[in-house]
């Protein structure tokens, strides 16, 4: 998750009439395979599974498999290979397809399916679930891994928070987390995957990463999400606020009661982010921009917050060149410079000389749930129910299997 920086099938039956009148049968059995298609149509994914895209631009992936496997076509699902394992080897993305150590496959896609008690290693990266590899046209590699959703949160808590957290506080975070990656599957369907597998969506690190803990609070979660008004929304959360939360509007528009801030916490003054400083010369700020889109704006004069947020984050800072100026937002802002330079949008800018001194506060947006607020609430005896209370004041904690009746609400927020 952006630092710290959340999607179902109706099963339906047909059943069968034994009637004189053929005709109306027929004509009625018709209309239900339209209905059926039709609802095939509109029906949301599974909220069981999930699609991560595990590497999305790498021209070459290693890939091993310890145990029974089957390869096939992703869209004929024509065979290609099976085995009783596969050694390690390297596919790469070729003109005529996709290379699988030295044999060329006329696809554009494979599938890669272990048994049941096999797994799937991707970059030396243990795997749960199946894996789709997809030849994109710049001749890298789109890699997919569907993961069911409980699998996937099991290798994204153990990344996204500390094992040695109480176990409270792992609880509500995977309970944040679960509700997140569901948001994106139900929002995202037409892309190729829901969520990516780094810090731009939730950190995911496979098998590989799992702790026991952190699957503890997974297991002891299960199904759980949280929703507003009876929809389901993405419960962002972040590493540490600083003091104060932000409202969700610098992550889109969303304006619900759970996202909209100002939650008041202390709880995170122990964050080794709680407070911290950067120096950048007005030469680092000149390097930076000219290596950026905005290019040289000549020598550097001046840089300060020229709007800030209610809450006192930088929504517009203003770097003054001899040339010309740039306007930048407080998360442009940190990217220029680097999101662990850079820890967040909440600063201070003082210039003495050719040197700005940078004063700041938390890590991340600051939006939805603080982790390391969570950790000490959880130490001083709150339960995973209170500190997501806290954090997403009006929010109802449910379970998936109770929205599955029809199909899941999504909050509406400017077709995001
Ligand atoms: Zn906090």
């Amino acid at each position: 998750m952006v630092h710290r920086a959340l999607p179902l099938t109706t099963e339906t039956q047909k059943g069968h009439r034994n009637t004189e009148k053929m005709r109306w049968t027929i004509s009625v059995s018709l209309w239900i395979s339209v209905f059926l298609w039709c609802g095939s149509l509109s029906a949301q994914p599974s909220p069981e599974w999930i699609r991560v895209a595990v590497s999305q631009s790498d021209p070459e992936v290693t890939l091993q498999v310890y145990g029974r496997f089957t390869m096939s076509a992703l869209h004929t699902g024509e065979p290609i290979q099976q085995g009783r394992r596969l050694d390690s080897v390297a596919v790469r993305a070729v003109p005529q397809g996709l290379a699988v150590g030295e044999q060329v496959v006329p696809f554009f896609g494979v599938k890669i399916e272990p048994a049941s008690d096999a797994a799937i290693s991707l970059n030396g990266k243990r795997l749960r679930g199946t894996i789709e590899i997809v030849r994109q046209q710049n001749l890298t590699l789109l890699v997919i891994n569907h993961v069911a959703l409980e699998d996937y949160l099991r290798g994204v808590l153990s990344k996204e928070a500390p094992d040695y957290w109480p176990l409270e506080s792992l609880k509500a975070i995977a309970i944040a987390a679960r509700t997140y990656a569901l948001y994106q599957r139900l929002t995202k369907t037409t892309s190729p995957f829901d969520v990516s597998g780094d810090v731009m969506s939730q950190d995911y690190g496979g098998k590989t990463a799992e702790r026991a803990n952190t699957t503890r609070a997974v297991k002891a979660t299960r199904g759980l999400i949280l929703t507003t008004n009876g929809a389901l929304f993405p419960p962002f959360y972040h590493s540490t606020c600083g003091g104060k939360t932000e409202h969700a509007r610098v992550m889109g528009p969303f304006n619900i009661t759970p996202l909209r801030g100002g939650v008041v916490c202390t709880a995170c003054s122990a964050s080794p982010f709680y407070r911290w400083q950067r120096r950048l010369t007005k030469a680092d700020v000149g390097w930076a921009l000219r290596q950026s889109r905005h290019g040289s704006i000549g020598p550097i004069l001046d840089m300060q917050v020229t709007k800030r947020t209610p809450t006192g984050r930088a929504e517009t800072i203003t770097i003054r060149g001899r040339n010309r100026d740039v306007a930048l937002t407080g998360y442009e802002f940190r990217a220029l410079f680097g999101f662990e330079r850079i820890r967040s949008p909440q600063l201070t800018i003082q210039s003495h000389g050719d040197t700005f001194f940078i004063d700041g506060a938390g890590w991340g947006h600051g939006v939805g749930l603080c982790q390391w607020g969570a950790a000490e609430l959880s130490r001083r005896g709150l339960s995973a129910r209170e500190i997501l209370a806290f954090y997403y004041p009006g929010a109802t904690l449910t379970s998936v299997s109770e929205l599955e009746a029809t199909p899941i609400r999504v909050i509406d927020a400017g077709g995001r």
